[in-house]
């Protein structure tokens, strides 16, 4: 079963193509967005003139950090309110569109922190328009929204069809400006989207050619984008791979190769793009065996084997080594083993297994 409610528009002329629909948002949006990227990525110089244009007032809320925790959806909700907005345009990575759906939800339903993650209380939902500026999360075609609980400082993410943004506008250009860096972390994340998309027992065999292709142009168009960051014909190319990313957990959702990545990122920090590429290798090795027709079919689309593929990976600088000692791995083993990514994994994993795994990257 495929259900996508977005609308989408790609490439170099998707804001102008998306300028009507815009217009039959609201009157007044929330312009939820990160400290700088907004106006790096050029989205902000496009878009207000299109806004004051068309008589569509705004209000800026730029309080998202990375990670987004529910504080900020807090701050942001009370904007929302104050403001009197009527929509939400997120302007950013997967941390402003996240924390939009979420400040969306809180705003409509009128829900304290503590409600957010209740399902019963999701009534009812503001519009969404999604503006990516990363190449990585696919969050302006999901329906999912990551975010840390402030109290526990634990990651977990909650899926509602109210949340999925109205409009998708994703053009490579607003991503020019990123750094090597996030340009690397952020389209490993689209990979691994891709390939969850296959290895989850959700997998939907309709989306394969999707998923594949997405794969290829990851393949073909990442050292080139690493190298030429202004080459705009691999970024687009990154960017459509990221937007099929999305699409394909959108019906998937995530695996253990996500759940896993989760406490590296809010105990030390390690960018969410990355905490999953430092362990591709392990869980394609790990699910392997239960996925073995999959994966050959996969391989024999993508042109290439299984081998060559984990080669060219290893030949990114993803492979971070991480000092285990002070950490409390047993608490760590419970949280993934208790997350809801676990159940749709191809493989449940032991205690054990899941311990053999996390120490792989451990520093010597
Ligand atoms: P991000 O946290 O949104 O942004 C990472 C960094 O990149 C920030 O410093 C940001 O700056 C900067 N940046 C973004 N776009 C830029 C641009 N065009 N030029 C220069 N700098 C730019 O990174 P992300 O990897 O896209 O998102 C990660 C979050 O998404 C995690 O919380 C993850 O759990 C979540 N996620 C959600 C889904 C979903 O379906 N909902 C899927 C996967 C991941 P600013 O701070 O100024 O913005
Ligand atoms: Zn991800």
């Amino acid at each position: 079963m495929l259900y996508l409610p977005t609308r989408i528009f790609l490439g170099s002329s998707a804001l102008n193509d998306a300028r009507a629909y815009i217009c039959n948002e609201g009157k007044k949006a929330l312009i939820v967005c990160g400290k700088s990227s907004a106006h790096k990525s050029g989205v902000l110089a496009e878009l207000l003139p299109i806004l004051a244009e068309e008589g569509i007032a705004h209000s800026v809320f730029s309080g998202v950090c990375e990670n987004p925790d529910l504080d900020c959806v807090t701050q942001g909700k009370d904007q929302f309110l104050r403001e009197g907005c009527d929509f939400l345009i997120a302007i950013g990575g997967g941390s402003p569109m996240d924390a939009a759906k979420a400040i969306s939800l809180a705003a409509a339903n009128k829900l304290s922190e503590d409600q957010l993650y209740d399902a019963t209380l999701r009534k009812k939902s503001y519009g969404i328009v999604a503006i990516p500026t990363t190449h990585g999360t696919g969050s302006e075609v999901t329906q999912y929204s990551v975010l840390t609980n402030t109290k526990t400082q634990i990651k977990a993410g909650f899926g509602s069809d109210l949340i999925f943004p109205r409009l998708a506008i994703v053009d490579g250009r607003y991503m020019s400006s990123l750094s090597s860096r996030v340009s690397l972390n952020t389209s490993m994340d689209a990979l691994s989207h891709l390939l969850e998309g296959i290895y989850s027992t959700k997998r939907e065999p309709l989306l394969f050619p999707m998923i594949t292709r997405g794969i290829r142009l990851i393949i073909d168009n990442l050292s080139l984008c690493l190298k030429e960051p202004d080459y705009l014909p691999a970024r687009q190319a990154l960017a459509q791979a990221s937007l099929f990313g999305g699409i394909a957990i959108a019906h998937t959702s995530t695996t253990l190769q996500h759940a896993i990545g989760y406490p590296f990122t809010t105990e030390f920090g390690v960018p969410h793009g990355l905490a999953n590429a430092m362990f591709l290798r392990q869980i394609m090795e790990f699910y392997a065996p239960a996925i073995k027709d999959e994966l050959s079919l996969l391989f024999e689309k993508i042109g290439l084997s299984q081998n060559e593929f984990l080669a060219w990976l290893d030949s990114f600088p993803i492979q971070l080594k991480v000092d285990l000692g002070g950490i409390k791995l047993e608490d760590w083993i419970e949280q993934i083993l208790n997350s809801r990514n676990i159940q749709i994994s191809p493989v449940i994993p032991t205690a054990i297994e899941l311990r053999e795994i996390i120490r792989s990257i451990q520093k010597d």
